[in-house]
């Protein structure tokens, strides 16, 4: 049984690595982003309310992200595994997953740390472009990794691709500043846990899953 977490900063490849993961191991990429922006696009009162945070690149509350994936992790398909992108954010978030996991009588098995520079992150996201279907959200970059089949489309669906409304400059800069200061604690408390798998993530798409499926022993 795998439980795991993706960690690493903005662009580090989180997202991609996660749908990779999960082909690979036939459960559930649960990315609390999409999650999110599903539940702003479905323009329900939880949507309006966290609508504000997600567009000024901050942390949604805690009370809200914490009932969203124990709920998400509890559903069928997660029973057998889980790959989490997005979340736990920060120290107080980890303990309620802990928590949360504890309850559920679960484990966590692998937090896979991706590893790159703020330079790096910041001409990834410049240059990300996500699927428009909110079912799939695939990841792609005009320049390091295109769709293959019509540069505007999306290869596993066919969907339009767009620009998420978080990805200006700006934006990115805040995000950036956020993850140093709440998330990257994290990469000390899951190696104090023994379960922080880190691995290099400038290099290749297929190099780094080469290194994550190493550094979890798949
Ligand atoms: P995260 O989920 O960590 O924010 P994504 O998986 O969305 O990151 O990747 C951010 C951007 O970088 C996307 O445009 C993606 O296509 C691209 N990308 C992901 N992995 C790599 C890599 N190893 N090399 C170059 N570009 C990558
Ligand atoms: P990124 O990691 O590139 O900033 P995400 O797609 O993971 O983007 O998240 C987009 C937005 O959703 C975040 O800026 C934040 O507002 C909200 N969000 C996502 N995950 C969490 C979380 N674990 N805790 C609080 N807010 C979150
Ligand atoms: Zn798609």
């Amino acid at each position: 049984m795998y439980n795991i977490i993706m960690l690493g900063i903005q662009g580090s490849g989180k997202g991609t690595q996660a749908e990779l993961l999960s082909s690979r191991l036939g459960i559930p990429a649960v990315s609390t982003g999409n999650l999110f922006r599903a539940e702003i696009e479905r323009r329900t009162g939880l949507g309006l309310e966290i609508a504000k945070y997600v567009e000024a690149g901050e942390l949604i509350p805690p009370a809200i992200v914490d009932q969203a994936i124990s709920e998400r992790i509890a559903e069928d398909d997660a029973l057998r595994g889980f790959i989490l992108d997005g979340y736990p954010r920060n120290i107080g978030q980890a303990e309620s997953l802990t928590k949360i996991l504890e309850d559920a009588g679960r484990v966590l098995t692998d937090v896979v740390f991706i590893r790159i520079s703020d330079e790096e992150a910041m001409r990834r996201l410049s240059g990300r472009r996500v699927c428009s279907n909110k079912k799939c959200e695939a990841s792609y970059h005009v320049e390091f990794n295109p769709p293959q089949k019509d540069p505007n489309k999306c290869d596993r669906c066919g969907n339009d691709l767009m620009q998420r409304d978080d990805d200006t400059v700006d934006t990115i800069k805040h995000r950036l500043e956020v993850y140093h200061s709440e998330t990257a604690p994290l990469i000390e408390f899951y190696r104090r846990a023994g379960v922080l798998r880190e691995v290099e993530g400038e290099q290749s798409i297929i190099n780094v899953e080469t290194a994550i499926v190493a550094a979890i022993g798949i």
